[in-house]
């Protein structure tokens, strides 16, 4: 019972924010003073593993937590050992995070016994000044110490930094030869117009097409056919043996693969990262013990998934793309 949508795209792919809050402000990412949803609104641990699980039975084969900062959910291991028992049955291939690494060193080993086998983590600088800047509450040293810890359980690190014009540009060569020589992947990522935040966001916008070529004056890049099931499209770098991503949802559109969908931690569906259009989850969820109005009203969402994003970054375009934040979806 596979999910497939109106353009033969199958949904394999979960990604599940699992609330809204951080201990964070990246500045592209939050306004500074920013109002979360009340904690009643939110689905309980026990309906988000339904929900997940419901998911997993109709073909998900991948599940992502993130957020917010997923770490910072009350009792999120709970959670995470709960959906493991899918990857203990094979229904499920991998169970992941995406996080900013500041309750990593905590939970690392706890993660890495439930079954997690790779984590995305998100870090923009190395630079403790220029982190906090960013970050506007993060502290680098937790961030380091979580990375150690999670490396140190065994788990496999994916870098993922925010390409911000005249902020990390420069940057990148240093942060790619750090995370190639612990032997972790870095991707490169295009800021997208999600959301009101205090600042321009046609100042922050680095086109990676134009980073790419500065890289090259300085490494070798060729292009590889890895992937590991998302957006990130992969080079080697000579020079350090590693990879780099590259995720370009503006200057290269990645629709037509599109396998994902998202949820939020209030049980809404959206279908697309770059469009309003959604589908609520909860009341369906709800509304009886049962599966059966659930599954249907997730069929009826994914036959509306769009064919793809509408996203821009220009002086003329004032507003957001789309009005939520990328911690409602978790990117
Ligand atoms: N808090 C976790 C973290 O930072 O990894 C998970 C949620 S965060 C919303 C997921 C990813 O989205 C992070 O890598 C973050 O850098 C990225 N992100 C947030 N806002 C973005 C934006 N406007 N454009 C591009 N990426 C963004
Ligand atoms: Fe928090 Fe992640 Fe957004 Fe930064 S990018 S504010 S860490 S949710």
């Amino acid at each position: 019972m596979s999910m497939i949508d109106p353009f033969g795209r199958e949904i394999t792919y979960l990604r599940v924010s699992v609330t809204d809050r951080c201990d964070f402000r990246c500045t592209y990412c939050m306004a500074e003073d920013m109002t979360f949803l009340p904690r009643r609104d939110l689905l309980t641990l026990e309906e988000l593993d339904r929900l997940c699980s419901v998911f997993v039975g109709k073909g998900v084969r991948k599940l992502r937590l993130t957020g917010g900062e997923p770490l910072v959910r009350k009792n999120v291991m709970h959670l995470v050992r709960e959906l493991s028992r899918h990857l203990r049955t094979g229904a499920l291939d991998e169970l992941t995070l995406t996080t900013n690494g500041s309750q990593l060193a905590r939970f690392a080993g706890e993660l890495a016994d439930a079954g997690v086998r790779r984590i995305n983590v998100s870090l923009d600088t190395l630079d403790p000044v220029k982190f906090r800047a960013v970050t506007r509450w993060g502290d680098l040293d937790k961030v380091l110490a979580g990375i150690d810890a999670a490396q140190a359980a065994g788990l496999e690190i994916k870098i993922n930094a925010v390409a911000l014009k005249d902020f990390n540009d420069r940057e990148i060569p240093a942060l790619m030869r750090w995370a190639h020589g612990r032997g972790m992947d870095l991707t490169v990522i295009e800021t997208m117009p999600m959301g009101e935040i205090d600042i321009d966001r046609t100042d922050q916008y680095l086109p990676l097409s134009a980073l790419r070529r500065s890289l090259e004056a300085e490494f070798t890049l060729t292009d590889i056919p890895y992937r590991t099931g998302g957006p990130a499209r992969y080079a080697e770098v000579a020079e350090t043996g590693g990879r780099l991503g590259f995720i370009t949802p503006l200057t290269h559109n990645f629709c037509e693969s599109c396998n994902r969908v998202r949820i939020t931690c209030t049980g809404t569906l959206y279908m697309c990262l770059g469009q309003e259009d959604a589908a609520d989850l909860r009341a369906p969820l709800r509304a009886s013990e049962g599966n059966e109005l659930l599954s249907r009203a997730i069929d009826a969402a994914i036959a509306r998934k769009p064919k793809g994003h509408d996203f821009v970054i220009d002086r003329r375009s004032r507003r957001p793309a789309v009005g939520r934040h990328m911690s409602v979806t978790g990117g």
